[in-house]
């Protein structure tokens, strides 16, 4: 159920819990009972979790990169899944 911001001229913003159907352009403010209107406001967006998370560090690394001082180590080798693999030619 979506949170819904009015605003109250006398008292400031509050939220009100309602589904999309029973919302009106305004409701009674439960401190003073004026008829407060809907207040627009930014969607909620997922903030956090991995994908945040790479995404401030890929704008970090555009500003500041991060300094490396050594190569970073070669992958393990794999042993073929086909033993036949290991007689191809390598480049
Ligand atoms: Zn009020």
């Amino acid at each position: 159920m979506p949170t819904y911001v009015f605003r109250c001229p006398d008292c400031g913003d509050f939220e009100a819990f309602a589904t999309m159907a029973a919302v009106g352009p305004s409701a009674p403010c439960p401190s003073c009972g004026t008829d407060a209107p809907r207040g627009i406001t930014a969607p909620g967006l997922n903030v956090g979790g991995p994908t945040h998370a790479a995404l401030a560090a890929h704008e970090r690394s555009a500003a500041a990169p991060a300094v490396v001082k050594a190569p970073s180590p070669a992958p393990p080798r794999r042993a073929p899944a086909d033993p036949r693999q290991a007689r191809l030619p390598r480049p």
